[in-house]
Parts: structure tokens; C-alpha cells; sequence
């Protein structure tokens, strides 16, 4: 519905995960988006297999060289945001990714606030 961001989001990268710490050398207990799925699924009586791919909202990193993919620091600012519309009922996780090995949360590890807002009981979306 709404992007006040410079438009460029993430649909490459995977999930940040306990593995992918691990092998940057962080610990094996650091906070992570698939742990996250994970949990907030649990209560609904999902379980995952496969981490599904996330679309990183707000988050750089192009394919550079036809070839490989560069992690580089976001083009939003503090305030911008997405605003999405569902046409049918769903269950959506959020997690604010606390990567700190890539710059593309930043780059300096700074915890910040993400807000979410739900809106129910919208208009229906008119059909042409
Ligand atoms: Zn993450």
C-alpha cells in the first residue's frame, strides 16, 4: 500500500540463524530470526522443517557481478516504513533482525525499535 523507505528490500539473503553465527565465529546462544520464527509459530501449533525465505524488509544486498551478493548498509531512515494490506486472512511473523556481523542492519549493532501496527476491518479491496 505504502513504502516511504527508498524502496529497496531484501529477498535473497536467508534467515539469520544460530548456524550462521556460529560460523561467523559469534556464540551459539545469539538471538536470530529462524529461532524467532520458530517460537512465534509454536504457539499456533506450527511447526517449521525448513526456515521458509523472509522478505528482509528494509535490507541491501544485491546481486553485484551477476554473480555473488553484496551485503551493504540500508538506504531507509528512522521513520520509514511499509505499509502492507492482506486480502485474506493470515498469520505473519515479524522479527527485527539482530544481526550484528553484516552491515545490513546498519552496521554498528545498535539495538533499534521496530513498530509493528495492525489495522483490522479495512475496506474491502475493490475488484475491477
Ligand atoms: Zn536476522
Amino acid at each position: 500500500m505504502a513504502d516511504t523507505s527508498p524502496g529497496k528490500h531484501d529477498t535473497l539473503i536467508a534467515a539469520c540463524s544460530r548456524e550462521m553465527y556460529l560460523h561467523a565465529g559469534r556464540s551459539g546462544n545469539h538471538r536470530n530470526c529462524a529461532d524467532n520464527l520458530v517460537a512465534a509459530l509454536k504457539p499456533h501449533g506450527i511447526t517449521v522443517g525448513l526456515i521458509p525465505s523472509p522478505w528482509n524488509l528494509f535490507m541491501l544486498a544485491p546481486v553485484v557481478d551477476g554473480c555473488s551478493i553484496e551485503y551493504q548498509r540500508p538506504h531507509c531512515h528512522p521513520g520509514d516504513y511499509v505499509e502492507l494490506r492482506s486480502e485474506m486472512d493470515c498469520l505473519m511473523v515479524f522479527s527485527s533482525c539482530p544481526d550484528d556481523v553484516y552491515p545490513t542492519n546498519g552496521g554498528n549493532g545498535t539495538p533499534v525499535n521496530a513498530h509493528v501496527e495492525l489495522v483490522e476491518n479495512l475496506e474491502p479491496c475493490k475488484k475491477n
